[in-house]
C-alpha cells in the first residue's frame, strides 16, 4: 500500500456535517469537483444531535404571528448580548425563513400546524390555543429561550437527524466525492494562499496531499476541551480550528464566547432539549421550587442559556442542588405535559432519558446540570465565509465565526446558520474557485506531507515513561470545567493558562502504547492533543483579558458589560513556537441596533460613552488592518438600517 499519494479539486470541504455538506452542494451545483473530508460517515456528523429546532421567522401559529426578520434580527442581537457582527445577524435572518422552505423541499418531515385545539403549558400555566383552519400543514413552531415570538421549527426532537439525512441525500444525488473515515491534519498554505490540505485515513495511515483551489473548513465545535462536560459528541476536537490557528496567520475570533446548555442529563451530559422548556418544562431545585420565576420574572425559564446556566449554578453553589452519588443537580420537570406530548413532540428526549438515564419523563422528574454546549467563537471570517488574512480558505457553521452569535448564541439558530451560512459561503467558495486557477507545485504539497510524517513518526518513536495522553487529555479538561466554565475569575483564569502550558509541554514528552502507524486511535488522538491545548490555552487567555462579562462570558470580578471598553472581538493568532496566543481587538462590526437592556438578565451596563455614527466610521479600517479580506459586496450592503425600530422596544438601565 501506498503511504502517500497526491489528489487534485476545485474545492475542498473538511467536515461532512450540515454546514460543511451545504456548502459543497452549492459548490457542486455550479459544476464544479468537490471532495469532502469527514472523520466518520456524514450523517453521524454531530449536527446529527440536534434536537430541538431551527429558527425561521415564518410566523405561521397563533403564538408567532407578526413574526418578522425584524423581530428575529432584534432577538439575535440582544441574545448576542451586541457581540455579533449585526449585518451577518441581518443576512441570517433575511435567508433563514428561505433555508427551511428549501429543506421542505429536500424532504424534512417538519411537525406542521395541527388545526384546532392544542394544549400547552405557557409560564407554568396551561393553555388552549386554537390554531385556525387555514393554517393547516403549514410549518409549526415552538418556543425556545430569548425569543419574543415561537419561531422554532421542528421535527419532534430529531431535527438535525431529519435535516442532515436530507441534506446527505442531496449531496450523494450531486454525486460529490465523500471521503469519510479521514482527517485533515495541516492546510497546504504559502504567502497568505491556501491550497489544500494533508489528509490523513483513519483506517490505513495513509497521507494524502489533496490540493485544492479553494478549502473549505466545516469542522464544528471544540467542546471536547471540556472532556467529559460537553453535551457535544466525541468527535468534536476543534481541529479544524486547531489546524487554522497552526498556520499563525488566521486569527480566531471571541474564544471565550463558550456555551454552557442548561438542561445537560446528569450525569452523562447529553442534552435534553430547550424544546422541552419551549414546551413548558419546569426547572425545580431540591425543594421543587420553579427558581425561575422569582429570578426571571418575565422569561422565566425561557431567558437565554447563558442567563439560565448562571441561575441554576447559582442554585447548586448556594447548596439548593439535589444530591447524587455524582454531585448535586437540578431538575427538569416534564411530567404535567402528558405521555402523548411528550411521546408526539419530544419523543428523542423519551428515549435519551430511558437509554441514558433508565427513567420515564412522563413519570419522573429529569436530573439536570448546565454542560458545556456551543463554541460562539471560531474561525474568523468575513461575510462570505472568507478566512481573515489568507486567501483561498473559507469556514461556516460551528467552526466559524461569521460572527452571528457573539456571546450567546440563540436555541435553534445554529442549524439555521449551518443551512443559511452553508449556502451563502459555499457561492462565494464557487465564484472564488472559478475565478482563481490551481496553481501551485507539488513541492509545497511534499513539504507539509514531510512535515506530518515527521510529527507521526515522533509519536511513534517516543519511548520511556512518558505522561499518557489521556492522562493529559483530562488534565485540560478538568483545568477548563473548573477554572473557565460558567463564573469566571481573574486568578482562576491566571492559572488555568500557566496549568494549560505545562499540559502543552507534557505532549512533547508523552508516550503512546499503541505504535501501530494505521487504524490507531491513541495516535489520532494524541496528533490532537496539542490543537486542543492552544484553543483551551486561547480561551482561558481571552477570558482573563477580557474584564467584563458579556453573555456567556461572565467574570465574577467584573459583572458588568462594559460597551466602553469591550464592544469588541478578540482575536488571537498562533505565533510559531510559543505557548500563547497572541490577542488583537478589532470592532464588533457596524451597529444598527444601539447597545441596550437585553429583556432578561442584568439590567446595567457600562455605555458606549460615543456615537454609533463615530463607532461605525471605523469599522471597516479596523477590520481591514486586522486582515479581513475584501467581499463580493461592500460592508454593510446587506443592513436595513433602523427596519428594527418598527418591533422595538427597549427597556433597561446604564451606568
Ligand atoms: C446535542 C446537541 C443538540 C443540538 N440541538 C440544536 C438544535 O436543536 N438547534 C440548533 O440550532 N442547534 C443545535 N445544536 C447545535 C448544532 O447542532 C451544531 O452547532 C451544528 O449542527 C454544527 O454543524 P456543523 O456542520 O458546523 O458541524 P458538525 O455537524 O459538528 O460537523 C463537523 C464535521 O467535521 C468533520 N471533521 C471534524 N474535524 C475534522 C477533520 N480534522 N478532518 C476532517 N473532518 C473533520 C466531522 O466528521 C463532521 O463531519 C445542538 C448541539 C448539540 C451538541
Amino acid at each position: 500500500m501506498k503511504s502517500r499519494s497526491l489528489h487534485t479539486t476545485d474545492v475542498l470541504v473538511i467536515g461532512g456535517g450540515l454546514a460543511g455538506e451545504r456548502c459543497a452542494m452549492e459548490a457542486a451545483a455550479e459544476g464544479l469537483e468537490v471532495t469532502i473530508l469527514s472523520l466518520v460517515p456524514p450523517r453521524r456528523s454531530h449536527s446529527c444531535a440536534a434536537q430541538g429546532g431551527m429558527q425561521a421567522a415564518l410566523g405561521n401559529c397563533v403564538k408567532g404571528e407578526g413574526d418578522n426578520p425584524d423581530w428575529h434580527f432584534l432577538d439575535t442581537v440582544r441574545g448576542s448580548d451586541w457581540g455579533a457582527d449585526q449585518e451577518v445577524a441581518r443576512m441570517f435572518v433575511d435567508e433563514a425563513p428561505r433555508a427551511v422552505r428549501e429543506l421542505a423541499h429536500f424532504g424534512v418531515p417538519w411537525t406542521r400546524v395541527r388545526p384546532g385545539n392544542n394544549d400547552y403549558f405557557v409560564k407554568g400555566e396551561p393553555v388552549v390555543i386554537r390554531e385556525a383552519e387555514e393554517n393547516a400543514g403549514l410549518l409549526m413552531h415552538r418556543d425556545f429561550g430569548g425569543t419574543a415570538k415561537w419561531r422554532t421549527c421542528y421535527a419532534s426532537a430529531g431535527t438535525g437527524h431529519a435535516i442532515l439525512y436530507a441534506i446527505d441525500s442531496e449531496v450523494i444525488r450531486l454525486g460529490i466525492d465523500v471521503w469519510d473515515r479521514c482527517e485533515a491534519l495541516a492546510l497546504i498554505h504559502e504567502n497568505g494562499r491556501c491550497w489544500g490540505a494533508i489528509a490523513r485515513s483513519l483506517r490505513t495511515g495513509e497521507l494524502t496531499a489533496v490540493l485544492a483551489n479553494a478549502t473549505v473548513i466545516a469542522t464544528g465545535g471544540y467542546g471536547r476541551i471540556y472532556g467529559k462536560y460537553t453535551t457535544n459528541a466525541t468527535i468534536n476536537y476543534g481541529s479544524g480550528a486547531a489546524i487554522a490557528f497552526e498556520t499563525g496567520v488566521v486569527p480566531l475570533g471571541n474564544m471565550e464566547a463558550v456555551q454552557f446548555h442548561p438542561t445537560g442529563l446528569w450525569p452523562s451530559g447529553i442534552l435534553v432539549t430547550e424544546g422541552c422548556r419551549g414546551d413548558g418544562g419546569h426547572l425545580l431545585n431540591r425543594e421543587l421550587e420553579r427558581f425561575m420565576v422569582q429570578r426571571e420574572p418575565e422569561k422565566q425559564e425561557l431567558a437565554s442559556r447563558d442567563v439560565v446556566s448562571r441561575h441554576m449554578m447559582d442554585q447548586i453553589q448556594n447548596g439548593n442542588g439535589a444530591e447524587s452519588g455524582y454531585g448535586p443537580h437540578l431538575w427538569l420537570d416534564l411530567r404535567h405535559l402528558g405521555a402523548e406530548h411528550l411521546h408526539q413532540k419530544l419523543r428523542e428526549v423519551v428515549d435519551i432519558c430511558r437509554d441514558f438515564a433508565g427513567i420515564d419523563p412522563a413519570q419522573s422528574m429529569i436530573p439536570v446540570r448546565p454542560t458545556q454546549h456551543y463554541s460562539m467563537g471560531g474561525i474568523r471570517v468575513n461575510k462570505d465565509g472568507q478566512a481573515y488574512g489568507m486567501a483561498g480558505l473559507f469556514a461556516a457553521g460551528e467552526a466559524a465565526c461569521w460572527d452571528m452569535h457573539g456571546f450567546n448564541r440563540l436555541g435553534g439558530n445554529s442549524l439555521a446558520e449551518t443551512i443559511v451560512a452553508g449556502r451563502l459561503v459555499g457561492r462565494s467558495v464557487a465564484a472564488f474557485a472559478r475565478r482563481e486557477k490551481l496553481d501551485t507545485g507539488t513541492a509545497l504539497a511534499r513539504r507539509f506531507l514531510d512535515a506530518c510524517e515527521a510529527d507521526i513518526a515522533a509519536w511513534l518513536a517516543r519511548t520511556g515513561d512518558g505522561p499518557r495522553i489521556y492522562a493529559i487529555q483530562s488534565r485540560m479538561a478538568e483545568i477548563m470545567i473548573n477554572k473557565v466554565g460558567i463564573f469566571r475569575n481573574g486568578p482562576d483564569l491566571e492559572q488555568a493558562v500557566s496549568e494549560l502550558q505545562d499540559c502543552l509541554h507534557d505532549c512533547g514528552h508523552a508516550v503512546l502504547h499503541s505504535k501501530g502507524p494505521g487504524m490507531n486511535p491513541e495516535l489520532s488522538d494524541a496528533l490532537r492533543l496539542q490543537g486542543m491545548i492552544r484553543l483551551a490555552i486561547t480561551i482561558a487567555s481571552g477570558a482573563l483579558a477580557r474584564t467584563e462579562s458579556r453573555g456567556a462570558h461572565f467574570r465574577r470580578d467584573f459583572p458588568l458589560r462594559d460597551d466602553r471598553h469591550w464592544l469588541k472581538r478578540t482575536l488571537a493568532r498562533w505565533p510559531a513556537d510559543t505557548t500563547s496566543p497572541r490577542l488583537s481587538y478589532e470592532p464588533v462590526g457596524l451597529i444598527d441596533l444601539p447597545p441596550g437592556h437585553r429583556g432578561y438578565g442584568k439590567a446595567e451596563w457600562i455605555e458606549l460613552g460615543k456615537s454609533l455614527e463615530e463607532y461605525n466610521q471605523s469599522v471597516g479600517t479596523l477590520q481591514d488592518a486586522e486582515g479581513r479580506l475584501a467581499s463580493e459586496e461592500p460592508q454593510g450592503s446587506r443592513m436595513s438600517w433602523g427596519a428594527w425600530k418598527s418591533v422595538a422596544t427597549t427597556t433597561g438601565t446604564s451606568k
